[in-house]
């Protein structure tokens, strides 16, 4: 029959040698030679106590042993009773340095299964910001969220850490039972007999369980967290729709049934430490009974529940945390399906494309070359045979109805996306995708909602910048260029003014004036405008529309997607877009002539 225990270890230690990096498996393999040490270190500290035993029982062997002679003659002892109390200070020293050695050692595997948590976080982000931008816009945030910060501790905890209890204590283990083996095979026998089949049964018992909870919480916790943040997020809209008991009863009742989960999981991890006790008590009857009946020697008994109660100090907890790790093993399995992806590659934190930046010149044009692009190769194409020019200093607009592919056309242009066919050619020269990361840097991309750190004005202008890296002088350029001189001076701390999360203390004017702001901080020379809906109010849209015109004046090439007209009135050419084609090209003034209604 196929063992389960050798074989849920042996896949997790396989999976977790795929998912640890080089660096790590070596520390991991150090880590389990440095318990392994202290292992024998245990087992030597807790073997010197029965010869304790057996010398106060019978204090002549200390001058008949030739070896303790030797020592009790060399220390210059004058009596058994003084050489009993200097070895028992012996084995209390023992004892202290063990721990303490000990101590030193479960440190050491503490920092260093952490560690590997702390690498694994980042790794999955790394990874998560390579796949790109469809992966974010088709992944719930709250379950990328819960991989990068939970799965890798709970992978450290409950599976690297439980791995490594686990083979410490199994060497303790066997240590502790081929020693009681050499010693008495009977007692051997009897522990293996009484103490091995509950663990196994109480393991094959539970395992399907602990498989269960496992896949449950992998489900539950990113589904209640997603409820959870609706719930937050949405606060105007849910207080407006008097829904708050509906939205907190969603999360509760996943983050109930979680939570039941946890609870069965520690129950069950209990279970081992309550079927210790049993079995101990168990043995020492077993054991009496044993001498009672079928030995001729009385002060056997002694010497038996001596040996008994020294190997069941060391072997029940030991016990007890190797039922326990290969629980904890079994139930997180699922942290290792989620890190599967990783597959060993260390993070690379420097995200620059290959392409030297020398490789972007712009000082002519941007020629968008018989574009098409989709989403999948099943689905349909969004745009169709796309081309137009664009000359360095231009602003050109885009409208369409909603649905049209404006957008997408931009996330082409900032190589979110990339065409199915066609080119964007800069200055005679195809975007090639090593060419990414220095196009990038020209471009200055500007939301109707844009992206709001919750932090300063500073902090946000110079996104990504800490506060010694920020260039003061740009900072009250770009505020200035972007119309925000006023209202910033206004503000009670100036750009240190904290703005709140997303923005909250800021009109929309403001939120977008301060993503233009951004855009020149770091003197983008493309800037794209999105204006994703028509439901700017008039005074924002005003706002948008003179900061657009104060920078179509610099040199700027300017992309502009609006819904209303008038955002549009500083373009040189305005792009009609329909099922993903270019069908019509105006001047503002024929574009007003030819409808008086926002589009
Ligand atoms: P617009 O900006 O003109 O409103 P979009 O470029 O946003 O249009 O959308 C064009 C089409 O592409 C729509 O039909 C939309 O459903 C589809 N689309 C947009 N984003 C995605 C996506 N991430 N996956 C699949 N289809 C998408």
């Amino acid at each position: 029959m196929r063992n389960p225990f050798r074989y849920v270890l042996f896949k997790t230690i396989f999976q977790m040698s795929k998912i640890l990096l080089p660096a790590q498996r070596k520390k991991a393999l150090v880590t389990v030679v440095l318990i392994l040490c202290n292992a024998f270190f245990d087992v030597f500290s807790l073997a010197s106590i029965l010869p304790f035993i057996l010398l106060a029982l019978d204090s002549s062997r200390i001058r008949s042993n030739q070896y303790l002679n030797f020592v009790y003659e060399a220390l210059g002892f004058q009596s058994a009773n003084a050489f009993l109390a200097a070895a028992i200070l012996f084995i209390l020293l023992l004892f202290v340095c063990k721990n303490a050695v000990g101590f030193l050692i479960n440190r050491h595997q503490s920092r260093f299964t952490y560690a590997v948590a702390t690498s694994l976080s980042e790794r999955l982000f790394v990874e998560y910001y390579k796949k790109g931008y469809l992966f974010f816009s088709n992944t719930n945030s709250s379950l990328s969220a819960r991989n990068i910060t939970h799965i890798p501790v709970e992978f450290s905890t409950y599976i690297l850490l439980a791995t490594v209890t686990f083979l410490s204590d199994f060497i303790v283990f066997v240590l502790v039972i081929a020693g009681i083996a050499i010693y008495n095979f009977q007692i051997f026998a009897l522990l293996l007999l009484i103490a091995g089949p509950p663990f196994f049964l109480l393991y094959r018992g539970k395992k399907n369980k602990l498989s269960e909870i496992g896949s449950r919480t992998k489900k539950l916790h990113p589904a209640a967290t997603k409820h959870l943040f609706h719930g937050i997020n949405g606060y105007v809209e849910v207080k407006l729709h008097h829904k708050e008991s509906w939205f907190i009863k969603n999360f509760i009742d996943l983050q109930n049934e979680l939570n039941q989960n946890l609870a069965r999981f520690h129950a069950i991890n209990l279970l081992p430490a309550r079927l210790a006790e049993i079995i101990v008590v168990l043995s020492v009857a077993i054991i009496f009974v044993y001498t009672a009946f079928f030995s001729e020697n009385p002060g056997e008994l002694f010497v038996l529940l001596s040996l008994f109660t020294a190997s069941a100090y060391r072997l029940m907890p030991s016990l007890n945390r190797i039922s326990i790790a290969l629980m904890n093993i079994k139930t997180f399995q699922y942290t290792m399906d989620i890190l599967q992806e990783l597959d060993g590659k260390p993070a690379a934190r420097h995200f620059q494309d290959s392409g030297p930046p020398e490789n972007i010149r712009f000082n002519e044009y941007i020629a968008f070359r018989n574009l098409s692009f989709s989403y999948s190769n099943a689905a349909p194409l969004i745009l169709r045979n796309v081309s137009f020019t664009v000359k360095k200093g231009d602003t050109v607009g885009f409208i369409g109805k909603s649905g049209s592919g404006k957008t997408t056309l931009m996330n082409i242009l900032l190589r979110f996306l990339t065409e199915r066919s066609g080119q964007i050619v800069v200055d005679g020269r195809p975007l090639a995708p090593e060419d990414t990361a220095a196009w990038r840097k020209l471009i200055g991309y500007v939301k109707q909602n844009p992206f709001l750190l919750d932090g300063s004005v500073a902090d946000n202008i110079a996104f990504g910048e800490d506060r010694v890296e920020m260039s003061l002088e740009r900072l009250q350029l770009a505020i200035q260029q972007a119309g925000l001189a006023e209202f910033v001076s206004g503000l009670p701390d100036g750009i240190e003014t904290q703005i709140g999360e997303h923005g909250a203390k800021l009109s929309g004017g403001q939120r977008q004036r301060l993503a233009i702001a951004r855009a020149l901080y770091r003197n983008s020379q493309i800037l794209v405008f999105d204006e994703a809906t028509s439901e700017l109010d008039s005074q924002t849209e005003k706002e948008i529309a003179n900061a657009i015109e104060r920078l179509a004046g610099r040199d700027k090439t300017i992309f502009i997607i609006a819904h209303r007209i008038t955002t549009l009135r500083n373009c040189d050419r305005i792009y009609e877009l329909e099922d993903g084609e270019i069908t019509g090209v105006y001047q503002y003034p024929d574009l007003l002539a030819k409808t008086l209604e926002p589009i």
